[in-house]
């Protein structure tokens, strides 16, 4: 079990008071979450002690820094239960991930008449790309649906993923109403057709232990700043036979082994992915993210969290008359974001005056358009929950909704 009131000293930011000096809820973490100050730390002592840049300098600080550099890696790839280090590039974001992916693998492996599969779930970040992709290289984006009760159809995920089918990209955790795809079992169909697979992490890595030998995906996209890291990190694996097959997509310095006027060779892996300098400092941070979960145990983040969310559920039943609450009803089928919606309030109006109370959460189409659509609505307010929330979170979160409501005289 979390100490979660030791944990939230930990995060300066949570003892922040705002307007009139009310306490700062924050259940805005989907969309990126407080930092501890391990982290913020490991930046500081960066910049303090041993700014650099990596791979190339022969004096003691390059040295130290690229070995701290390095170690960051080592640890984020051992997080996902990586193969070997190797299989993470670094990238800025889960966004830039799977760009690396559709712009590389992609170019060179999707052909016309072929289908690449995607939920219903998807954030714009794991559908844009495709739709580009599917455009230029005259292929096909096919969309698994949900069930009544909002988790994945499984039985027309049998009907739809089959021998056209190239490439597999599914979340793992829907950004906009929770939902957990059984991504495992997914892949497993998808393998069966020979297809490849993609895993969205960025609701699923920060949240819950993320393996990607277990799932056998071949590429699995997250972002640091989610998972108490620094912005402008994030990570891509990609198992390693099918790196050593893939064309980088950023060319320049740091990539090349040897270059002359007419022709570029390229480095080694991971290097080869990574063009110029990199987001030393940043990494580095994520490192000591990783670290700082590690040390909680992600059995016991995914556990604190459904908890809470079940709590959350229970709670939002005193509101089931005004609202519309999404998502599955089973909290081991959800992780810890409650979307909601009333009739006749638009949620930026529920979200402003939330706000007031000293309470972000998040209102709009969660960069899932096409999803939030469809539950017939053109936005949800979102409360997103980590390892720092508490069940009196939850309650402020009640009570504020109540008042909003009588506020708007509905
Ligand atoms: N996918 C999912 C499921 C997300 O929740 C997000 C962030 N909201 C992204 C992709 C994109 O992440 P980023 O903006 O860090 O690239």
């Amino acid at each position: 079990m979390l100490d979660v009131m030791k944990i939230r000293e930990d995060f300066p930011v949570l003892s922040k008071k705002v307007y009139d000096g009310k306490p700062l809820v924050w259940l805005d973490s989907a969309a990126t979450s407080q930092k501890p100050r391990r982290v913020i730390q490991a930046l500081v002592d960066y910049y303090e002690g041993y700014n650099a840049n990596v791979h190339r300098g022969v004096h003691a600080l390059s040295m130290e820094s690229t070995e701290r550099y390095e170690d960051a890696r080592a640890k984020v790839a051992g997080f996902i239960n990586a193969e070997s280090p190797e299989s993470l590039i670094w990238t800025r974001n889960t966004t830039e991930a799977i760009n690396v992916v559709a712009n590389s693998w992609g170019e060179d492996n999707i052909k016309p008449g072929d289908e690449i599969v995607v939920t219903a779930l998807e954030h714009h970040s794991n559908l844009v790309p495709w739709q580009q992709v599917a455009r230029k290289r005259g292929a096909k984006v096919r969309i698994l649906p949900l069930t009544d009760d909002h988790t994945l159809d499984m039985d027309a995920a049998e009907s739809i993923i089959g021998p056209r089918t190239r490439l597999l990209a599914a979340t793992q955790v829907s950004n906009s109403i929770g939902t957990i795809v059984p991504v495992k079992e997914l892949a497993k169909k998808a393998r069966a057709v020979g297809a490849a697979v993609l895993i969205d992490g960025a609701q699923s890595v920060p949240h819950m232990p993320v393996d990607v030998q277990d799932i056998d995906c071949d590429f699995l996209a997250f972002s640091g700043h989610k998972m108490l890291g620094p912005t402008g990190i994030g990570g891509l694996y990609v198992k390693r036979d099918v790196l050593e097959r893939m064309n980088p997509f950023l060319t320049g310095g740091e990539m090349v082994l040897a270059v002359s006027y007419e022709d570029a060779t390229w480095n080694e892996l991971p290097m080869r992915f990574e063009a110029g300098t990199p987001n030393i400092a940043d990494a580095i941070g994520l490192g000591a993210a990783v670290d700082y979960l590690q040390d909680l145990g992600m059995e016991n983040v995914r556990d604190h969290e459904i908890a809470l969310t079940k709590y959350a559920l229970d709670a939002f039943k005193e509101l089931e008359e005004e609202l519309d609450v999404h998502g599955p009803k089973d909290t081991v089928m959800r992780g810890g974001i409650v979307s909601f919606h009333h009739p006749d309030v638009h949620p930026h109006d529920l979200g402003t005056v939330l706000d007031r109370q000293g309470i972000a959460i998040r209102t709009g189409h969660h960069c899932a358009m096409p999803m939030v659509q469809s539950l017939g609505v053109a936005a949800t307010a979102r409360a997103s929950m980590y390892l720092y929330n508490t069940e009196e979170e939850v309650d402020m979160l009640v009570d504020a909704l109540k008042e909003a409501l009588r506020y708007f005289r509905v």
